[in-house]
């Protein structure tokens, strides 16, 4: 049975009211009392210590296990000196907590505190995460959890969720399920009955559209394009389509092709926000033209260097298609694919292909 050395608090009983040898004097002003979740020391009656249960002395785990929490090792907010201890209420969950996706200081108060309090951490990679736990000072054992074994680590966890033990799920960098593995342990999870308790953070699609500026009102996580060129491309010209702007996770070795592609194959109006390297030393969001796109990349090497978000503008709105192409088109749709038709309507029309495709699209959605 897994145990880290900052579990001994573990409680019995399910109530917050008891038990709190440890806790020190000075209450953690740093946590809504509304959240439900942090109890400080001034809550907790000191005078009904209960007796603490351990997980292997084969006592039933009551569905909420109560625990005590010393912040004594965290290195962020109060100096050390005045970290108060508090009591954190831990339930037979599966917490999804989001970590840094590049400075370490993006990691939330509750997170911490959380990957502190449960009994394992499921993480993608184990060593990605102790450098993580270990910066913190966190000692719970963790389980590999990635793509190639998520469905055995899945049942491992449900296992141990049946023994009523507090699990969390991390992913290398941001928020797991988000283009990393966890879907399908949460999916799993929920369907064996247990709890998933979500905790909020890090997520760089949403930090490149929080600095992104662009005023569009809808956006689409797109995340990754298909690797191989046919399917990119066919996945960006229906992409075209979509009326809201687009945001891309992409790798650096392929950036600049995918953003030739993008450049190819969206409304030449469209703009681009290239976000890379958020929350790290050589971080850069640049706004201009998606035409412009290429040669920006193309100026410097470190242009193409590290992790990307790509976010580009919704499209200019759509001028409606004047009656006699919407006919040729819709004449075209009923003997012939979407694709063909558009390329025959184009050449017929002399309109833009790209956007009869689109309008193919949606006439055969209709
Ligand atoms: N789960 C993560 C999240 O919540 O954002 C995403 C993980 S996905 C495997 C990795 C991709 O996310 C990178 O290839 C890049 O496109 C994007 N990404 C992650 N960290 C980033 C950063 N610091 N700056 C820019 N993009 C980043």
């Amino acid at each position: 049975m897994p145990r880290g050395e900052n579990q001994a608090g573990l409680l019995g009983g399910g109530d917050a009211g008891r038990g709190a040898a440890e806790i020190a004097a000075t209450p953690q002003a740093h946590f809504d009392k509304n959240s439900g979740f942090a109890i400080t020391a001034d809550q907790i009656d000191l005078a009904t210590l209960h007796p603490e249960v351990a997980f292997d002395d084969g006592k039933t785990l009551p569905h909420q296990v109560i625990r005590r929490q010393l912040l004594a090792g965290c290195t962020f907010g109060l100096p050390r000196t005045h970290q108060a201890a508090r009591m954190a209420v831990m339930e037979n969950a599966l917490y999804v907590v989001a970590t840094p996706i590049g400075n370490m200081g993006d990691i939330t108060l509750r997170a911490l505190e959380t990957l502190r309090g449960v009994d394992l951490v499921a993480c993608e990679d184990t060593r990605h995460a102790r450098h993580l736990l270990d910066h913190h000072g966190i000692k719970v054992p963790t389980l590999a959890l990635h793509q190639h074994n998520e469905n055995e680590a899945a049942e491992k966890l449900i296992r141990l969720l049946g023994e009523g033990k507090c699990l969390a799920l991390i992913s290398d960098a941001g928020t797991p399920g988000v283009s990393d593995p966890g879907a399908r342990t949460v999916a799993a999870v929920r369907a064996a009955g247990f709890k998933v308790i979500p905790l909020p953070g890090p997520n760089a699609a949403i930090a490149a559209m929080s600095a992104a500026g662009l005023a569009d009102a809808r956006f689409l996580f797109v995340g990754f394009l298909p690797a191989k060129v046919g399917a990119r491309r066919t996945a960006i010209a229906e992409l075209a389509g979509v009326d809201a702007a687009l945001v891309f996770y992409e790798a650096p070795h392929r950036v600049m092709e995918t953003v030739a592609e993008l450049v190819e194959l969206l409304q030449p109006q469209r703009e681009i926000v290239i976000a890379r390297e958020l929350t790290k030393m050589f971080e850069q969001i640049e706004r201009m033209p998606l035409a412009a796109a290429p040669a920006w990349l193309a100026a410097d090497a470190n242009h193409q260097r590290g992790e990307f978000v790509l976010v580009v503008s919704a499209p200019p709105p759509r001028e409606g298609m004047d009656a006699e192409t919407e006919r040729v088109l819709a004449a075209l749709l009923n003997e012939l694919p979407v694709k063909q038709a558009a390329k025959l309507a184009a050449e017929i029309t002399g309109q833009p292909k790209n956007a009869l495709y689109a309008r193919a699209l949606e006439m055969k959605d209709a």
